[in-house]
């Protein structure tokens, strides 16, 4: 590669929304055999919306106060949610994030856990009862969270985020491109085998807790493989680093952009497949 050719390729690669930190990730994309695609922020638009909700008003507001503390969009959503209904919300008098599962609070003098089965779980609450109900949200593509006050169950309430319009063309070009497209997330597996169905990604690695997406990407290159991670979140920061190549959502938190090779303005997914174009016809040029 030379000099030259390779800082055209970054240059075109600028013009189009694709920014390379250096020359040596745009001659080193070409390579890539498998790209793994994070779900919220990266194949979702990001912008959960609480779709269901099945408890009372008082557990709302209990609920909404404890997700204020929160930076999570799943927090973000519920704290909207409530906001449209009016309600006053108090302030936590203890807050507790726990990463993979979800969050416990103090809100006047109760305990508020919300988050997944294994949360729940950990605290002795039996859920069989919600099971049904749970899996009915999470065949839809949404995710459903449990609710508990006191340590007694109270409802659950089920957040949607759509997929990006592009997702399914960008996902179907890397394909035909030769690359396998995989999904990681730390949401549970039938709402990421939803919306990897609605994208047409066959293989998802989901539940993944977030300091363990690095692992993940270590196993595919382990497999002999040059890996590429796509994502937006704090969480996929070490995933990002650990790739082969790291590609950020230029939406993103700027811990993913600091930790990524290459980030890709707007969010375009379709930019992806582009970038690889961009790396073979360069490579082409200086051969
Ligand atoms: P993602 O890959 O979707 O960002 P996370 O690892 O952040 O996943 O979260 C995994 C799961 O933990 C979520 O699907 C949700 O069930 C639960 N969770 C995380 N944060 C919260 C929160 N603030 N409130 C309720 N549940 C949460
Ligand atoms: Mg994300």
């Amino acid at each position: 590669a030379t000099p030259t050719s390779i800082m055209v390729g970054t240059g075109k690669g600028a013009e189009s929304g694709i920014l390379f930190k250096g020359g040596e990730h745009l001659e080193r994309t070409h390579q890539l055999d498998v790209i793994v695609l994070d779900k919220t922020g990266t194949i979702t638009r990001g912008k959960p919306e609480v779709t269901d909700f099945t408890a009372d008003e008082e557990t709302l507001r209990l609920l909404a106060s404890a997700e204020k503390g929160s930076e999570h969009p799943l927090a973000e959503a519920i704290v909207a949610y409530a906001a449209e209904q009016d309600l006053k919300l108090a302030e936590a008098e203890a807050f507790q994030a726990v990463p993979g599962h979800g969050i416990e609070a103090v809100i006047s003098g109760k305990r508020v856990l919300v988050g997944n089965r294994k949360l729940l779980a950990e605290h002795g609450i039996p859920t069989d009862d919600a099971e049904s109900e749970l899996t009915m949200y999470e065949i839809d593509g949404k995710t459903a969270m449990l609710i508990a006050v006191d340590d007694v169950f109270q409802g659950i309430v089920a957040v949607a985020d759509t997929i990006k319009d592009t997702a399914p063309e960008a996902v179907r070009q890397l394909q035909e491109q030769g690359l396998r497209v995989v999904m990681l997330t730390g949401d549970n597996e039938r709402t990421a085998n939803a919306i990897a169905g609605q994208v047409g990604i066959d293989q998802v690695i989901a539940q993944v807790l977030p300091n363990e997406k690095a692992d993940k990407v270590k196993e595919i290159q382990l497999e002999g493989k040059k890996v590429a991670m796509v994502g937006d979140g704090v969480n996929d920061a070490p995933a990002l680093a650990v790739a082969d190549i790291g590609i950020a959502i230029g939406t993103g938190t700027e811990v993913a952009i600091e930790a990524a090779d290459v980030t890709i303005l707007g969010g375009e997914l379709l930019l992806i497949p582009k970038a690889i174009r961009l790396s073979h016809s360069t490579i082409k040029n200086i051969r």
